[in-house]
């Protein structure tokens, strides 16, 4: 079979599967299987395949018909640059996740170049607490684990209720080479000690909803990632309600929210006793993240 042949298969038989975006993971097939850039495409269309490749790409390409993600099949997702591997153990990282971190890193730059200000001598400096932050529900350890690589000067604690998402957080941080800390528990369950953020990506999707999504989310990304219970803002409820036992004087939370979500969060962080709370909007302008601060009275 020649190339060409190659990938008008991989096309026909994605699209046929129901594949939204069949054009892009043709290619991206061709590219992981064959070793076949676009580039490389056009210089030679019509050059033989060989077969064992090809065995290789019908098994994968098999279970993609299944409706496995790519990520999955190729163990592989990038989240704000750095290369995560993933299973059907932990929850895919999102690009609306990269905005929760992004939001992150700058407070806890900001907030570290303030204290040096204040703190103008060395000894002082010396001291200099490490920033304590506290990624609950990490799946994969996406956002604790980029918030470690881009803050040096935090000390990173991952908490999931899963072992499998926890084995899979503690591989990411050996790959990534990150420092951290990890828990097992249910949310604040083994946590000990107090945090200056708190970051969560909680299971947010109302149960009902889950039935309606795509074969790939519903199919075969972990229920208990997805499944915010009833209203799908259970865990959202749990964890603003004990946060405040967990956080120092002026902690701050940080949470990924659905896009109708923003309304509630307020009023539950508000009513709860957070200040400043704000709802912040993703890349495509629907409400994403929502931030408060915990000032004790
Ligand atoms: N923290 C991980 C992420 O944001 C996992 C979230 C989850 O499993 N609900 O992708």
């Amino acid at each position: 079979m020649t190339i060409r042949e190659v990938l008008i298969n991989i096309r026909e038989r994605l699209q046929n599967a129901g594949i939204e975006d069949f054009e892009y993971e043709s290619w991206a097939f061709l590219d992981w299987k064959l070793h076949i850039n676009r580039a490389e495409f056009y210089m030679n269309p019509n050059g033989e395949v060989k077969e064992e490749l090809l065995a290789e790409l019908e098994s994968v390409l098999k279970q993609r018909e299944q409706r496995v993600p790519l990520q999955y099949l190729m163990g592989e997702c990038e989240f704000m640059g750095y290369d995560f591997y993933v299973d059907e153990r932990v929850l895919i990282p999102r690009q609306d996740t990269e905005c929760l971190v992004e939001l992150a890193v700058e407070d806890i730059r900001n907030i570290k170049t303030q204290n040096r200000c204040e703190s103008n001598n060395t000894a002082d400096r010396k001291n200099e607490q490490k920033v304590k932050v506290l990624d609950l529900c990490t799946g994969s350890g996406c956002i604790g684990i980029s918030v470690a690589k881009l803050c040096p000067d935090t000390e990173v604690t991952l908490a999931d209720i899963s072992e499998g998402a926890l084995s899979v957080a503690k591989k990411n941080a050996q790959n990534l080479d990150a420092g951290v800390t990890l828990i097992k528990g249910n949310l604040f369950e083994n946590i000990e000690g107090r945090f200056d953020y708190i970051l969560s990506n909680p299971p947010y999707i109302p149960s009902e909803v889950i039935e309606g999504l795509m074969p790939e989310v519903k199919e075969h990304e972990p229920r208990l990632a997805l499944d915010g219970e009833a209203d799908g803002l259970s865990f959202y409820r749990e964890i603003i309600n004990e946060a405040p036992d967990y956080l120092n004087p002026d902690g701050r939370i940080y949470f990924e929210i659905g896009a109708e979500q923003g309304e509630d969060l307020t009023h539950l962080m508000n009513e709860r006793g957070f200040s400043e709370v704000k709802v912040h909007k993703d890349l495509a302008g629907l409400d994403r993240i929502v931030t408060g601060i915990y000032s004790r009275k």
